[in-house]
């Protein structure tokens, strides 16, 4: 094993590595660790800026999780409560007793359910080459039919901040699997992970990484700033670099190797803001959530936080209302205005408002197109050719915190057997 590690970035792809290898360095530009994974504190009411939902298929985060202790923290959520807004009305899809929908989409719906458990009961071990290679909306035209697909579509956009029709279908069936059955919240656990992965590791926050050099064919040296000063760090060819940055961020600092900067900048992202509503009151009533097909409407998802799941009344409890607004590029507040408006229209928002913060996430989520598992493939063969380096992240499996701590640990587990 090399002598000494260092993590580049801190979210949970990095602190995965760090916790199974010892001896490393974590280098962050923020001030906390996580990524994007940030909860906050705040007046007694936790806002969750980034990731606060998983999967049972995400099997590397439920070990963790069971490994460092946190399993009682993670709660099952009924999504029958989730609603879709169809412009007009709004739509449970979730449960078939209460499936608001005509007979003809209430069939499709159910044939869906039926061939997504068939399909997804091996999917993430073997998973069949063509789920890889079409569209999620081809392989849902073809299974099931294009009309409902205008109702589908809004649950991939509100989960993968990206159009249903430019996601792969392993992908899209993933993020139905999540919605139809299910789904954990894990409010507040993400970030206690994160600081237990973190243990004993030595750690650099609010420090930047400018520039990764590599020479000859390994990584010689990385510059870095802090409060205003630089510093080189120089790499020996016994010392080990992992980035677990995400994939433009790394483009943009990697000298000397254009052949792989050249497949990072493939990658390209979703970005997201994250408007965290304080309200008087809940506002959403005895639903959970909404997510909407219409892109006039501008946000992709409404839901309420610190939610109690027992059905007891809490009526009396100050609310906090997330909008997730999806974009290509930055949105401005002329945008998130029009979003507040039209929820307005269709939740007493409004008299209810107290205040609001909002967080962009310009590299919110990795697209996941055919071309993803491609240029994975190329970035691993160029990453091999470089003797003291290693990538990790959520762009390099099927993006989700799954993948980050999946990347992570299959790093850890390579370097613990050269
Ligand atoms: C709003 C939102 C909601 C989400 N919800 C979910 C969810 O419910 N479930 C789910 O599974 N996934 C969700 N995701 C996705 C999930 O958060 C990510 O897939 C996962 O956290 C990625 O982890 P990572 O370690 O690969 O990357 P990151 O968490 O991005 O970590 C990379 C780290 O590198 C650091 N870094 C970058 N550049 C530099 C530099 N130049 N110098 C130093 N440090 C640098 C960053 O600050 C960061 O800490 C969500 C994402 C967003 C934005």
């Amino acid at each position: 094993m090399p002598n000494k590690k260092y993590v580049l970035g801190g979210g949970l792809a990095g602190l995965t590595f760090a916790h199974y290898c010892k001896d490393c360095e974590i280098i962050e530009k923020n001030d906390y660790l996580g990524g994007r994974v940030c909860s906050v504190m705040k007046e007694g009411t936790m806002i969750e800026w980034g990731a606060q939902f998983f999967s049972e298929l995400d099997k590397y985060l439920l070990d963790l999780i069971k490994e460092v202790g946190l399993s009682e923290q993670v709660k099952k959520i009924p999504m029958k409560n989730f609603e879709i807004f169809d412009g007009n009305r709004f739509i449970c899809l979730a449960n078939e007793d209460t499936l608001d929908l005509d007979k003809k989409s209430k069939a499709e719906i159910l044939k869906l359910h039926q061939s997504l458990s068939s399909i997804s009961a091996d999917i993430f071990d073997h998973p069949p080459k063509d789920l890889k290679d079409i569209s999620f909306s081809k392989w849902y035209g073809k299974k099931i039919g294009n009309r409902t697909l205008p109702l589908i579509n809004p649950i991939i956009r509100a989960i993968s901040f990206n159009d249903a029709s430019k996601q792969s279908a392993i992908y899209g069936i993933a993020v139905l699997e999540i919605f139809f059955n299910k789904c954990f919240d894990f409010a507040g656990g993400f970030t206690t992970l994160a600081n237990l992965l973190k243990g004993q590791t030595s750690i650099r926050t609010n420090t930047n990484i400018e520039e990764i050099r590599v020479t000859k064919g390994q990584v010689s040296s990385i510059k870095i700033s802090h409060d205003k000063k630089k510093e080189i760090i120089k790499i020996k060819p016994t010392e080990l670099v992992v980035s677990s940055m995400p994939a433009p961020e790394l483009a943009k600092v990697l000298k000397g190797s254009p052949e792989l900067v050249k497949k990072l900048k493939k990658i390209k992202y979703g970005g997201c803001a994250h408007v965290a509503v304080k309200t008087k009151k809940r506002v959403l009533g005895k639903k959970l959530g909404v997510l909407f097909t219409d892109k006039k409407l501008i946000a992709s998802a409404v839901f309420e936080n610190n939610l109690k799941f027992d059905g007891e009344d809490s009526k009396l409890e100050k609310g906090l209302l997330s909008i997730l607004i999806p974009y290509k590029k930055r949105i401005d507040q002329k945008n998130i205005d029009t979003a507040f408006k039209k929820m307005s229209k269709l939740f007493p928002l409004k008299e209810n408002y107290i205040s609001h913060e909002t967080r962009y996430w310009d590299h919110g989520l990795p697209m996941c197109s055919k071309e993803l598992f491609k240029t994975q493939e190329k970035i691993k063969r160029n990453v091999s050719k470089i003797k003291n380096f290693g990538i990790c992240g959520d762009f390099m499996a099927l993006p989700s915190i799954d993948a980050a701590i999946e990347t992570g640990r299959e790093i850890a587990a390579r370097q613990s057997k050269n």
